[in-house]
C-alpha cells in the first residue's frame, strides 16, 4: 500500500519536474546535464517523508503550501531565490500570496527542513534535517549545485578559536566555491 502510493507520488513529482527544468533552462546562462548523476526523484521522496515525519513528531502542521514550498526548494541541488519560488507558485491555487511563502520558507529554515545560502540570497534543501548541524556548503560555480558539507570537526575548531577570544558562537555559515566532482569528470 505504502509502496503504491510512493510510486504515484513519484510519477507525480517527475511530470512537475520535466516543466519546471525546462523554466530553469531558460533562465540559467550555464545549464550541466551530467549534475544529475544520480536518481532525484529519491532525494525529493526522502525529503518529503523526513519532512513529514518531522512535523508529525513535533506536531507541527506540514500544510499544502509548506509542502509545496518544500518540493519547489528541493527540485534541484541548485539554492533558489524566492522571486523564482513566488514565480513558480502563482499559478498555483495555495494561497501563494508573498508573505505567506516568506512564512513557509522560515518555517522550513526553523525545522532545519532547508537551509538559506546567505551568498545567493537563496535556498537549498537540508539533506539531513532533524540532525543538528552547522550549514557548511560547496558550491560548485559551474553547474551552481550546493552540497552540504559534514565537518563537525571543522565547527569544534571555529567554536573553540571563537570561545578562546571570549566569544560565544551561535550560527555558523561556510560557503566555499569551487567545482564539483561531476563538473571536474566533465
Ligand atoms: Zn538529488
Ligand atoms: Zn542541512
Ligand atoms: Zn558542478
Amino acid at each position: 500500500m505504502v509502496s503504491g502510493r510512493n510510486g504515484a507520488y513519484n510519477r507525480l513529482v517527475s511530470a512537475w519536474q520535466i516543466g519546471a527544468n525546462r523554466d530553469l533552462v531558460k533562465k540559467s546562462a550555464k545549464v550541466v546535464v551530467h549534475s544529475h548523476s544520480h536518481d532525484h526523484d529519491h532525494c525529493v521522496a526522502d525529503a518529503l517523508a523526513a519532512a513529514e515525519r518531522l512535523c508529525a513528531t513535533k506536531g507541527l502542521r506540514f500544510t499544502p503550501l509548506r509542502r509545496r514550498v518544500l518540493e519547489l526548494v528541493w527540485l534541484s541541488h541548485k539554492p533558489v531565490g524566492a522571486y523564482a519560488l513566488l514565480d513558480k507558485l502563482r499559478s498555483e491555487d495555495l494561497g501563494s500570496a508573498p508573505p505567506t511563502v516568506y512564512r513557509a520558507l522560515d518555517f522550513l529554515i526553523e525545522n532545519g527542513l532547508i537551509h538559506r545560502i546567505e551568498r545567493m540570497n537563496a535556498f537549498v534543501g537540508c539533506s539531513h534535517p532533524g540532525e543538528a548541524h552547522r550549514g557548511f556548503f560547496l558550491i560548485c560555480a559551474d553547474c551552481g549545485n550546493a552540497e552540504e558539507l559534514e565537518a563537525a570537526e571543522l565547527g569544534e575548531a571555529i567554536a573553540g578559536g571563537a570561545a578562546k577570544r571570549g566569544f560565544t558562537a551561535r550560527e555558523m555559515t561556510l560557503e566555499v566555491t569551487g567545482v564539483c566532482a561531476d563538473c571536474r569528470k566533465a
